[in-house]
Protein backbone atom coordinates (compact mmCIF):
# COMPACT_ATOMS: atom_id res chain seq x y z
CA UNK A 1 0.00 0.00 0.00
CA UNK A 2 0.93 3.45 -0.33
CA UNK A 3 -0.21 7.02 -0.07
CA UNK A 4 0.56 9.75 -2.49
CA UNK A 5 0.40 13.87 -1.29
CA UNK A 6 0.44 16.56 -3.22
CA UNK A 7 1.14 20.20 -1.94
CA UNK A 8 3.37 22.74 -1.53
CA UNK A 9 6.92 22.02 -0.11
CA UNK A 10 7.98 24.82 1.50
CA UNK A 11 10.25 27.41 3.63
CA UNK A 12 8.56 29.06 6.15
CA UNK A 13 9.44 31.77 8.54
CA UNK A 14 7.50 32.35 12.06
CA UNK A 15 6.98 34.86 14.27
CA UNK A 16 5.18 34.21 17.49
CA UNK A 17 4.51 36.36 20.31
CA UNK A 18 7.79 34.95 21.92
CA UNK A 19 10.16 33.66 19.28
CA UNK A 20 11.09 33.64 15.71
CA UNK A 21 12.21 31.44 12.63
CA UNK A 22 13.68 32.57 9.39
CA UNK A 23 12.77 29.95 6.48
CA UNK A 24 12.43 26.94 7.71
CA UNK A 25 11.78 23.68 5.84
CA UNK A 26 7.47 23.38 5.84
CA UNK A 27 5.32 23.27 3.62
CA UNK A 28 1.38 21.75 3.58
CA UNK A 29 3.25 18.39 1.71
CA UNK A 30 5.85 18.42 3.93
CA UNK A 31 3.87 18.53 7.48
CA UNK A 32 1.80 15.81 5.98
CA UNK A 33 3.90 13.55 4.94
CA UNK A 34 6.12 12.99 8.13
CA UNK A 35 2.79 12.36 9.96
CA UNK A 36 1.95 10.24 7.52
CA UNK A 37 5.36 8.12 7.54
CA UNK A 38 4.32 6.29 10.89
CA UNK A 39 1.62 4.26 8.90
CA UNK A 40 2.23 4.02 5.22
CA UNK A 41 4.81 4.63 2.26
CA UNK A 42 4.41 8.04 1.44
CA UNK A 43 5.56 9.58 -2.30
CA UNK A 44 5.34 13.94 -2.43
CA UNK A 45 4.84 15.10 -5.17
CA UNK A 46 5.41 18.91 -5.82
CA UNK A 47 8.21 21.69 -6.36
CA UNK A 48 11.53 23.20 -5.28
CA UNK A 49 14.00 25.38 -6.49
CA UNK A 50 17.89 25.51 -6.14
CA UNK A 51 17.56 26.65 -2.67
CA UNK A 52 16.20 23.68 -1.35
CA UNK A 53 19.04 21.32 -0.41
CA UNK A 54 20.06 17.73 0.56
CA UNK A 55 19.87 18.37 4.12
CA UNK A 56 16.46 19.54 3.25
CA UNK A 57 15.94 16.10 1.57
CA UNK A 58 17.02 14.08 3.66
CA UNK A 59 14.77 15.61 6.86
CA UNK A 60 12.26 13.48 4.31
CA UNK A 61 14.48 10.43 3.37
CA UNK A 62 15.13 9.98 6.81
CA UNK A 63 11.33 8.60 7.30
CA UNK A 64 11.16 6.71 4.08
CA UNK A 65 9.40 9.06 2.03
CA UNK A 66 9.94 9.00 -1.68
CA UNK A 67 10.68 12.06 -3.00
CA UNK A 68 11.13 10.98 -6.83
CA UNK A 69 8.49 13.46 -7.92
CA UNK A 70 9.68 16.96 -6.17
CA UNK A 71 10.62 18.41 -9.19
CA UNK A 72 14.04 20.38 -9.07
CA UNK A 73 13.88 23.63 -11.02
CA UNK A 74 16.74 25.03 -11.98
CA UNK A 75 17.65 28.64 -11.61
CA UNK A 76 14.08 28.55 -9.16
CA UNK A 77 13.19 29.64 -5.72
CA UNK A 78 11.26 27.21 -3.32
CA UNK A 79 7.73 28.62 -2.24
CA UNK A 80 8.01 30.96 0.58
CA UNK A 81 5.42 31.80 3.15
CA UNK A 82 5.98 34.12 6.14
CA UNK A 83 3.06 34.66 8.84
CA UNK A 84 2.96 35.66 12.29
CA UNK A 85 0.68 34.58 15.64
CA UNK A 86 -1.64 36.94 17.61
CA UNK A 87 -0.90 36.51 21.42
CA UNK A 88 -3.94 33.92 21.39
CA UNK A 89 -1.57 31.46 18.74
CA UNK A 90 -4.55 30.30 17.59
CA UNK A 91 -5.61 32.81 14.64
CA UNK A 92 -2.15 34.62 12.55
CA UNK A 93 -1.54 36.78 9.97
CA UNK A 94 0.15 35.85 6.50
CA UNK A 95 2.92 38.34 5.84
CA UNK A 96 4.17 37.43 2.94
CA UNK A 97 3.45 34.74 0.48
CA UNK A 98 6.21 33.89 -2.54
CA UNK A 99 4.52 31.36 -5.00
CA UNK A 100 8.11 31.21 -6.83
CA UNK A 101 8.69 27.82 -8.58
CA UNK A 102 5.31 27.13 -7.61
CA UNK A 103 3.33 29.32 -10.08
CA UNK A 104 4.01 27.17 -13.15
CA UNK A 105 3.74 23.96 -11.33
CA UNK A 106 2.10 21.07 -13.23
CA UNK A 107 2.45 17.91 -11.38
CA UNK A 108 4.08 15.01 -13.30
CA UNK A 109 3.34 11.85 -11.16
CA UNK A 110 6.02 8.93 -12.06
CA UNK A 111 4.11 5.36 -12.06
CA UNK A 112 4.81 4.73 -8.37
CA UNK A 113 2.71 7.77 -7.41
CA UNK A 114 -0.05 7.44 -9.65
CA UNK A 115 -0.38 4.13 -8.52
CA UNK A 116 -1.01 5.12 -4.53
CA UNK A 117 -4.82 3.82 -3.44
CA UNK A 118 -4.42 6.71 -0.98
CA UNK A 119 -4.34 10.39 -2.12
CA UNK A 120 -4.24 13.32 -0.10
CA UNK A 121 -4.63 16.62 -2.72
CA UNK A 122 -2.99 19.28 0.01
CA UNK A 123 -4.17 22.96 0.01
CA UNK A 124 -2.78 24.24 -3.99
CA UNK A 125 -4.99 25.55 -6.80
CA UNK A 126 -8.14 23.19 -7.55
CA UNK A 127 -7.33 22.79 -10.83
CA UNK A 128 -4.11 21.36 -10.22
CA UNK A 129 -6.06 18.83 -7.68
CA UNK A 130 -7.83 18.11 -10.72
CA UNK A 131 -5.12 17.27 -12.77
CA UNK A 132 -3.25 15.31 -10.18
CA UNK A 133 -6.71 13.08 -9.75
CA UNK A 134 -6.58 12.36 -13.30
CA UNK A 135 -3.12 10.90 -12.81
CA UNK A 136 -4.08 8.48 -10.14
CA UNK A 137 -5.47 5.58 -11.80
CA UNK A 138 -5.69 3.27 -8.65
CA UNK A 139 -7.01 5.55 -6.20
CA UNK A 140 -9.56 4.15 -3.53
CA UNK A 141 -8.85 6.92 -0.85
CA UNK A 142 -8.84 10.69 -1.61
CA UNK A 143 -9.03 13.41 0.44
CA UNK A 144 -8.85 16.78 0.12
CA UNK A 145 -7.87 20.09 1.89
CA UNK A 146 -8.44 23.52 0.85
CA UNK A 147 -8.59 27.53 1.85
CA UNK A 148 -10.43 30.58 1.24
CA UNK A 149 -8.42 31.75 -1.27
CA UNK A 150 -10.07 29.15 -3.36
CA UNK A 151 -13.22 29.23 -2.05
CA UNK A 152 -13.07 32.80 -3.46
CA UNK A 153 -11.35 32.46 -6.34
CA UNK A 154 -11.90 29.20 -8.03
CA UNK A 155 -15.00 27.83 -6.51
CA UNK A 156 -16.21 26.21 -9.55
CA UNK A 157 -13.39 24.01 -9.99
CA UNK A 158 -13.11 23.66 -6.07
CA UNK A 159 -16.76 22.11 -6.20
CA UNK A 160 -15.66 19.56 -9.30
CA UNK A 161 -12.81 18.26 -7.04
CA UNK A 162 -15.31 18.05 -4.32
CA UNK A 163 -17.59 16.02 -6.72
CA UNK A 164 -14.72 13.42 -7.11
CA UNK A 165 -13.07 13.21 -3.31
CA UNK A 166 -14.18 10.92 -0.38
CA UNK A 167 -13.16 13.17 2.26
CA UNK A 168 -12.73 16.92 3.02
CA UNK A 169 -10.56 17.83 5.31
CA UNK A 170 -11.05 21.77 6.27
CA UNK A 171 -11.44 24.28 8.99
CA UNK A 172 -14.59 25.31 10.06
CA UNK A 173 -14.72 28.66 8.73
CA UNK A 174 -13.67 27.54 5.56
CA UNK A 175 -16.50 24.91 5.85
CA UNK A 176 -18.84 27.61 6.76
CA UNK A 177 -17.70 29.99 3.49
CA UNK A 178 -17.96 27.28 1.31
CA UNK A 179 -21.63 26.16 1.96
CA UNK A 180 -22.79 29.68 3.27
CA UNK A 181 -23.79 27.23 6.00
CA UNK A 182 -24.04 28.93 9.62
CA UNK A 183 -22.61 26.37 11.76
CA UNK A 184 -19.76 23.41 11.56
CA UNK A 185 -22.46 20.70 11.29
CA UNK A 186 -24.99 22.48 9.16
CA UNK A 187 -22.15 22.84 6.78
CA UNK A 188 -20.74 19.22 6.72
CA UNK A 189 -23.98 18.17 6.33
CA UNK A 190 -24.42 20.11 2.84
CA UNK A 191 -20.80 19.44 2.04
CA UNK A 192 -21.75 15.72 2.39
CA UNK A 193 -24.06 16.28 -0.60
CA UNK A 194 -21.46 17.81 -2.73
CA UNK A 195 -19.53 14.56 -3.37
CA UNK A 196 -17.24 13.46 -0.08
CA UNK A 197 -18.74 10.83 2.13
CA UNK A 198 -16.72 12.16 5.09
CA UNK A 199 -15.95 15.79 6.26
CA UNK A 200 -13.62 17.18 8.81
CA UNK A 201 -13.74 20.22 10.76
CA UNK A 202 -10.97 21.47 11.83
CA UNK A 203 -11.23 24.00 14.73
CA UNK A 204 -7.88 25.14 15.20
CA UNK A 205 -6.72 24.43 18.90
CA UNK A 206 -10.41 23.55 20.24
CA UNK A 207 -9.87 20.27 18.33
CA UNK A 208 -11.94 18.68 15.43
CA UNK A 209 -15.19 16.73 14.07
CA UNK A 210 -15.32 14.23 11.68
CA UNK A 211 -19.22 13.92 10.25
CA UNK A 212 -20.61 11.42 8.52
CA UNK A 213 -23.98 10.38 6.93
CA UNK A 214 -23.83 7.44 10.09
CA UNK A 215 -23.23 10.21 12.40
CA UNK A 216 -20.16 12.06 14.28
CA UNK A 217 -17.35 12.41 16.51
CA UNK A 218 -15.53 14.89 17.90
CA UNK A 219 -12.62 15.01 19.92
CA UNK A 220 -10.55 18.23 21.78
CA UNK A 221 -6.92 18.91 21.00
CA UNK A 222 -5.03 17.62 23.35
CA UNK A 223 -4.69 19.67 26.07
CA UNK A 224 -0.56 21.59 26.08
CA UNK A 225 1.20 23.82 28.62
CA UNK A 226 3.29 25.59 25.75
CA UNK A 227 2.39 25.95 21.91
CA UNK A 228 5.61 27.39 20.33
CA UNK A 229 4.85 27.39 16.69
CA UNK A 230 1.38 26.17 15.52
CA UNK A 231 2.53 26.55 11.49
CA UNK A 232 1.42 22.78 9.75
CA UNK A 233 -0.93 21.80 12.83
CA UNK A 234 -3.57 21.00 10.02
CA UNK A 235 -1.56 19.24 7.61
CA UNK A 236 0.03 17.17 10.73
CA UNK A 237 -2.91 16.18 11.46
CA UNK A 238 -4.50 15.27 7.70
CA UNK A 239 -1.08 13.14 7.93
CA UNK A 240 -1.82 10.85 10.86
CA UNK A 241 -5.89 11.03 9.85
CA UNK A 242 -5.44 9.85 5.92
CA UNK A 243 -2.16 7.72 7.38
CA UNK A 244 -4.01 5.48 9.84
CA UNK A 245 -6.55 5.37 7.20
CA UNK A 246 -4.49 4.30 4.55
CA UNK A 247 -2.99 1.35 6.36
CA UNK A 248 -6.39 0.58 7.46
CA UNK A 249 -7.84 -0.08 3.94
CA UNK A 250 -11.18 -1.99 4.66
CA UNK A 251 -13.38 0.49 2.20
CA UNK A 252 -15.65 1.86 2.62
CA UNK A 253 -13.87 3.57 5.40
CA UNK A 254 -15.85 2.26 9.06
CA UNK A 255 -16.76 5.10 11.63
CA UNK A 256 -14.78 2.88 14.29
CA UNK A 257 -11.87 3.85 11.47
CA UNK A 258 -12.50 7.29 11.23
CA UNK A 259 -12.72 7.79 15.27
CA UNK A 260 -9.15 6.22 16.20
CA UNK A 261 -7.75 7.95 12.65
CA UNK A 262 -8.99 11.59 14.54
CA UNK A 263 -6.70 10.08 17.66
CA UNK A 264 -3.28 9.34 15.79
CA UNK A 265 -4.22 12.81 13.71
CA UNK A 266 -4.74 15.11 16.55
CA UNK A 267 -1.51 12.74 18.63
CA UNK A 268 0.81 14.10 15.90
CA UNK A 269 -0.26 17.45 15.70
CA UNK A 270 -0.02 17.87 19.23
CA UNK A 271 3.70 17.34 19.24
CA UNK A 272 3.80 19.38 15.86
CA UNK A 273 2.94 22.54 17.73
CA UNK A 274 5.31 21.82 20.54
CA UNK A 275 8.72 23.00 18.37
CA UNK A 276 8.82 25.37 15.60
CA UNK A 277 8.42 23.97 12.04
CA UNK A 278 9.36 19.95 11.58
CA UNK A 279 11.54 20.24 14.78
CA UNK A 280 9.52 17.89 16.94
CA UNK A 281 8.03 15.62 14.15
CA UNK A 282 11.05 14.89 12.63
CA UNK A 283 12.50 12.97 15.95
CA UNK A 284 8.97 11.71 16.89
CA UNK A 285 8.47 7.89 17.86
CA UNK A 286 6.24 5.41 17.44
CA UNK A 287 5.86 4.84 21.41
CA UNK A 288 5.30 9.06 21.33
CA UNK A 289 2.35 9.09 18.92
CA UNK A 290 0.49 5.87 21.34
CA UNK A 291 0.94 7.24 24.50
CA UNK A 292 -0.39 10.35 23.61
CA UNK A 293 -3.29 8.48 22.11
CA UNK A 294 -3.83 6.60 24.93
CA UNK A 295 -4.11 9.73 27.08
CA UNK A 296 -6.68 11.14 24.81
CA UNK A 297 -8.70 8.53 25.10
CA UNK A 298 -8.25 8.91 28.87
CA UNK A 299 -8.85 12.17 29.00
CA UNK A 300 -11.81 11.65 26.74
CA UNK A 301 -14.27 8.98 28.05
CA UNK A 302 -16.80 9.09 30.39
CA UNK A 303 -19.74 6.61 31.71
CA UNK A 304 -22.40 7.53 29.75
CA UNK A 305 -24.53 4.67 31.59
CA UNK A 306 -24.32 6.48 34.87
CA UNK A 307 -28.08 6.71 36.11
CA UNK A 308 -28.38 10.19 37.74
CA UNK A 309 -31.42 11.17 39.84
CA UNK A 310 -32.21 14.71 38.67
CA UNK A 311 -34.12 16.93 40.64
CA UNK A 312 -36.56 17.91 37.81
P1 LIG B 1 -1.36 25.15 8.29
O1 LIG B 1 -0.73 25.80 9.48
O2 LIG B 1 -1.83 23.75 8.53
O3 LIG B 1 -2.41 26.02 7.66
O4 LIG B 1 -0.23 24.97 7.18
C1 LIG B 1 0.76 25.94 6.97
C2 LIG B 1 1.67 25.45 5.86
O5 LIG B 1 1.02 25.69 4.59
C3 LIG B 1 2.98 26.21 5.85
O6 LIG B 1 4.04 25.29 5.98
C4 LIG B 1 3.03 26.92 4.50
O7 LIG B 1 4.25 26.77 3.83
C5 LIG B 1 1.91 26.30 3.68
N1 LIG B 1 1.15 27.31 2.95
C6 LIG B 1 0.81 28.56 3.36
N2 LIG B 1 0.11 29.22 2.38
C7 LIG B 1 0.01 28.36 1.33
C8 LIG B 1 -0.58 28.43 0.02
N3 LIG B 1 -1.19 29.53 -0.43
N4 LIG B 1 -0.50 27.35 -0.78
C9 LIG B 1 0.11 26.23 -0.35
N5 LIG B 1 0.70 26.09 0.85
C10 LIG B 1 0.66 27.13 1.69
Amino acid sequence: MSLTVVGSVAFDSVETPFDKRERMLGGAATHFALAASFFDEVHVVGVVGDDFTAEHEGVLTAHGIHIDDIEHVAGGKTFFWAGKYHDNMNSRDTLDTQLNVFETFAPKLSPSSQTSETVFLANIQPSLQLDVLDQCTNAKFVALDSMDLWINIAKDDLLKVLARVDCVILNDEEIEMLTGKPTSVSAAQALLDLGPSVVVAKQGKYGAGVITREGSFWLPAYPLHEVNDPTGAGDTFAGGFVGYLAAHPERPVTFEALRRAMAYGSAIASYNVEEFGTDRVSRLTGPEVVARVQELEKITRFDGATQVDLRR
